[in-house]
């Protein structure tokens, strides 16, 4: 079955009832307080403002909403964003495309990553933009669009020193790479509208990686002249991520295509403090037992902690399958009442062990948070990517299918996402 065969089939992502473990929910605020991420949409809005202040009102902005909008929820987020005239938005896939469509997104969409040529009737029928990387998927895709008498739009991509996707523009291969590029625009079903690069290091200030950059910007310019020089040019040219679209507002060219900083996080330390970034993302659990436990006493699997003297022990609701790595086990740190405590024990699968010993009146039903607020104290994603040995994209896109999304908007809850059971929106 094709994917718009799939997609017709499933009805619309709208909910039609709104149900809490199969029962009518009661109130929109009914999910299942186990482990739970919420997201501040006002966040995501603030945030997309402060990268267009950044770029120029003639440079476009595509919001990149790949992998479920970094983990937040690609629905909920991709509507903030158009709602502040984002003018395209990225993914990885196709189906993360058809997605957005469904969701009600109608704004340009160009997927990074490749398609299997058999879908070109799937990104023509859905309007979406493909990256074509080399002549073979120019190739596939030129010749399935005329199969179907359908054209695909498209972009080039050209690899300048990412190495990953895209046609090589290194000395050796730049007039060649140019030359193949002229072929593939000549190509019947495929309409080729803009041409983009992808940065490795834009994110580090050294002035080695500087150097890298900016030799990575000056291949791009060198092809794009070639190919103008052939009568060949394209109206929409991009390569900022949002460290780029940061540090180097010369290369924002027609289009910039942030990512991290949309959710409120830096995309690493050198890039800190350029922009007052509000993180998104928080996450929280719930504790539902509290012991004291006598000194001999060992915590969870393996025996790796014992108390040495009399401590407080609080068993809490998230576990390596919501996405808290099981590496944080006698590392990490989550918020009770507003303070530390510190993971006692491996993190099992479901459940997980605090020492709150020192910390009045902690009882079952209390939260726990592990990225965000609680009084006086914050814990950040970047602190727990530190901890895994990580970043703080992967710590975001990581938190698991089996933890809720809940958004916030105006102090208010205007929607849950459930991904085992189903979506509920206000
Ligand atoms: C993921 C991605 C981005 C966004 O990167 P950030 O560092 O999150 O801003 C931009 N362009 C491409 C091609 C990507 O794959």
């Amino acid at each position: 079955m094709s994917i718009s065969q799939a997609v017709q089939e499933i009805p619309p992502s709208v909910p039609t009832a709104r149900t809490v473990l199969g029962k009518p929910a009661a109130v929109m605020s009914d999910f299942l307080k186990r482990s739970w991420a919420t997201v501040d949409l006002d966040c995501i809005g603030h945030n997309i403002e402060k990268v267009k202040e950044l770029v120029s009102p003639g440079c476009k902005v595509l919001g990149v909403v790949k992998a479920d909008a970094y983990g937040h929820g690609a629905k909920f987020v991709a509507r903030e964003l158009n709602r502040h005239g984002v003018d395209w938005f990225g993914v990885s896939n196709v189906e993360e495309a058809v997605s957005l469509r469904r969701d009600g997104i109608f704004k340009p969409i160009l997927i990074f990553g490749t398609t299997p040529a058999q879908y070109a009737g799937t990104l023509c029928e859905y309007s979406i933009t493909q990256a074509v990387f080399s002549t073979q998927y120019a190739r596939q895709l030129s010749q399935a669009a005329q199969e179907l008498g359908v054209t695909v739009d498209a972009h080039v991509k050209v690899d300048t020193g990412m190495g990953r996707l895209g046609f090589l523009t290194d000395e050796g291969n730049l007039l060649d790479s140019a030359q193949k590029i002229q072929d593939i625009c000549g190509l019947p079903g495929l309409k080729f509208t803009g041409i983009f690069t992808h940065f490795s290091c834009a994110d580090e200030t050294n002035a080695d990686a500087v150097a890298y950059t900016k030799g990575q910007f000056s291949r791009f310019m060198e092809i794009l002249k070639l190919l103008e020089k052939k009568g060949i040019i394209f109206p929409i040219r991009h390569c900022c991520n949002s460290a780029a679209t940061l540090l180097y507002p010369q290369m924002h060219l027609d289009m910039v295509r942030p990512g991290i900083v949309l959710y409120g996080l830096s995309p690493s330390g050198d890039c800190g403090g350029i922009l007052d970034l509000h993180p998104a993302l928080s996450l929280t659990c719930c504790i539902s037992q509290v012991k004291t436990v006598e000194p001999g006493t060992y915590i969870s699997y393996g025996r790796t902690w014992c108390a040495k003297e009399p401590r407080v022990i609080a068993s809490v609701t998230i576990g390596y399958a919501d996405g808290y790595h099981r590496i944080l086990s006698n590392r990490a740190r989550m918020l009770v009442r507003g303070r530390l405590a510190p993971v006692v024990g491996r993190v099992c699968m479901d459940q997980l062990m605090l020492d709150v010993t020192g910390i009045d009146g902690v009882c079952p039903g209390d939260t726990a948070v592990m990225i965000g607020t609680d009084g006086e104290n914050t814990l950040t994603a970047d602190e727990m990517a530190t901890l895994t040995d990580s970043i703080n994209y992967e710590v975001v896109c990581l938190v698991g299918k089996r933890v809720p999304r809940i958004y916030m908007q105006n102090g208010r809850q205007v929607g849950v996402t459930n991904y085992v059971g189903q979506t509920i929106e206000e």
